[in-house]
């Protein structure tokens, strides 16, 4: 008697794991729930192509996927509860379901700006719903004030700035995207900023924001005042862990999993960006990423381990990041290296090897225009999967290609 797989959250991860377990043969019932009304999509566009209108939502699948799959998706409604003992959850409206094994792939959420609940001219980005939002109010004449110089900000202040916004970004730190990105490149992206006109403030926190005649007025801490028709706060993510919490499952900067995404109760996964778990080329590091790849590929991996496989998530981290016509990407964990090594490559593109104290490659990082990266960075994640001990001049030198340097 096949039983039925519960996944909550309709995310990519959740619709991943949704279609892989069908893949695999599974053929009990597949209910995924989540608490947007639209069928699963992807984010990244959203803070990446907005200029294209508000047909931007680019669905995961078909409609049509879900039905020939028989994968229902009740969408619009959050999973409230977990009965671990009777195997069960409990729906926002009071209904309950019994599953044999349960995913959580409940996402992150945008940290808020304490203070700034309630006001409607400041707002966060990470649902379809909130880019169409915010793509309302921009355009020439609008004034768009970006608190966070991190990825989801940047993005969206090169968007903003094709579609003729004016655009301040107040980052409190010294540099642009400080927590992941090597300095080297950040300033590559910092100067592209600038020159498209982007007001950027460094080194400067935000003391108080109030809204006033529509508009939004932020008091810096160092005095000074900066006012705009929109503020969009991008200062990180935060898991939702809470209904793992509450159901006592483990919890370690996110949903605590196992290389094989099972939580502490050996019924319930969790996967993509909700979950910590350890990475065997870090020598079982915990980590929690917020990146597409990650996801999807979690997914897949939950989907074969709850259908009882042992497939062991191992991937190299990798993300990227699309501003103005430069694309940056970060293969591995840089923020392990004590050296950098750098690679030029052609149109002004260049290559930074990342090397720990023992002179192991543990990530790779570049920026470029277009696609000009891609194919160095994949040869790098490969590299950084067989653990290398390149050697410098071979790394930068562009003569020698990188294949060469990889194990048979
Ligand atoms: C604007 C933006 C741009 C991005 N750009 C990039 C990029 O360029 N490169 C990159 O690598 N990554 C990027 N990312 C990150 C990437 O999109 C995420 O890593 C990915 O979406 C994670 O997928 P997920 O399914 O784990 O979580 P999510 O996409 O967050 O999906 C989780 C879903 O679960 C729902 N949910 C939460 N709690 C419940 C509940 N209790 N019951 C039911 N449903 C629930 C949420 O509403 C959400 O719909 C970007 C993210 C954003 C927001």
């Amino acid at each position: 008697m096949p039983g039925t797989i519960i996944i909550a959250g309709a995310g990519l991860c959740g619709a991943r794991a949704a279609f892989s377990l069908r893949e695999r043969g599974y053929n009990g019932r597949i209910v995924m729930v989540g608490s947007e009304r639209h069928a699963p999509y992807d984010r990244p566009p959203l803070s990446k192509q907005m200029v294209e209108g508000e047909n931007f939502i680019q669905h995961i699948a078909e409609e049509e996927s879900y039905r020939v799959g028989e994968i229902e998706h009740l969408g619009g409604i959050d999973v409230v509860g977990i009965d671990r003992g009777r195997h069960e959850v409990t729906l926002g409206n009071g209904s309950t379901l019994s599953y044999e094994r349960l995913l959580l792939a409940t996402g992150a959420r945008p940290r808020m700006l304490p203070g700034t609940e309630g006001l409607r001219n400041v707002l966060t980005l990470r649902s379809f719903d909130d880019a169409v939002n915010i793509r309302s109010r921009l355009g020439q004449g609008r004034k768009l004030i970006i608190i966070g110089g991190g990825f989801i900000g940047l993005e969206l202040a090169a968007t903003a700035r094709q579609l003729g916004t004016s655009v301040t970004v107040i980052e409190g730190l010294q540099r642009l995207m400080a927590r992941a990105v090597p300095a080297e490149i950040a300033s590559t992206i910092a100067e592209r900023h600038l020159q498209e006109g982007v007001q950027v403030l460094l080194n400067v926190g935000v003391a108080s924001i109030r809204e006033e005649d529509r508009r939004v007025h932020v008091r810096l801490a160092d005095g000074r005042e900066i006012d705009g028709d929109l503020a969009v706060v991008g200062i990180g993510a935060v898991p939702n862990t809470e209904l793992a919490e509450t159901a006592g499952l483990e919890i370690d900067n996110g949903i605590a999993v196992d290389a094989f995404m099972r939580t502490s109760d050996e019924d319930i996964f969790a996967a993509g960006d909700c979950c910590s778990f350890p990475l065997e080329i870090y020598s079982g590091s915990r980590l929690r990423l917020e990146s597409w790849r990650c996801a999807q590929d979690q997914g897949t991996a939950a989907a074969a381990n709850m259908m009882g496989a042992a497939v062991a998530y191992d991937g190299v981290p990798w993300f990227w990041s699309d501003q103005y016509d430069l694309t940056l990407q970060i293969a591995g964990l840089p923020g392990l290296a004590t050296e950098t090594v750098r690679r030029e490559l052609s149109d002004g593109a260049f290559l930074l090897f990342h090397l720990d104290v023992e002179g192991r490659l543990v990530a790779a990082s570049a920026v470029g225009r277009g696609n000009a990266i891609g194919r160095d960075i994949r040869l790098c994640e490969m590299l950084i999967s067989q653990r290398a001990f390149p050697n410098r001049e071979d790394l930068v030198s562009p003569s020698t290609r990188l294949k060469s340097l990889l194990a048979a």
